[in-house]
């Protein structure tokens, strides 16, 4: 077998053969001659994706969307109340009951204890189901 027929390629706009010592060039998914490359490189290649729709405008600022933080944030505030509920309502049972201060004390502390538990879960839990 000869080395030359092996190297061959033929165009496949005009269909002559590509030299050996030419640099075969290469329009869309086919072979052609660099004449052949010249006069197609201006034509739009269809099967190819022209560089201008698949690449973003250099330097667009792409805006980020924020919102979900802004909802975490109010269950965190939540959490928050409620932690600072429960601690209030604790100190004001614990001076209420060693004072001997009477229900005028105690109740207040106990209300503030318990919302500011259930503050707390409906915190924890919202934070948990809107977030995941
Ligand atoms: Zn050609």
């Amino acid at each position: 077998m000869a080395k030359s027929q092996v190297a061959a390629e033929a165009c496949d706009n005009c269909g002559r053969s590509i030299g050996r010592l030419e640099t075969p060039h290469v329009h869309g998914d086919h072979v052609v001659c660099s004449e052949c490359h010249t006069r197609l490189a201006p034509q739009t290649v269809s099967y190819a994706t022209p560089p201008q729709y698949s690449r973003p405008p250099v330097g667009a600022v792409i805006p980020r969307v924020q919102t979900v933080e802004a909802t975490s944030k109010i269950w965190k505030a939540l959490q928050a109340l409620g932690v600072l509920a429960i601690l209030v309502g604790v100190v004001i049972l614990i001076v209420g009951i060693q004072t001997d201060a009477g229900p005028g004390v105690i109740a207040p502390g106990a209300l503030l204890f318990v919302f500011g538990f259930i503050g707390y879960l409906v915190g924890r839990i919202c934070g948990w189901w809107f977030n995941g």
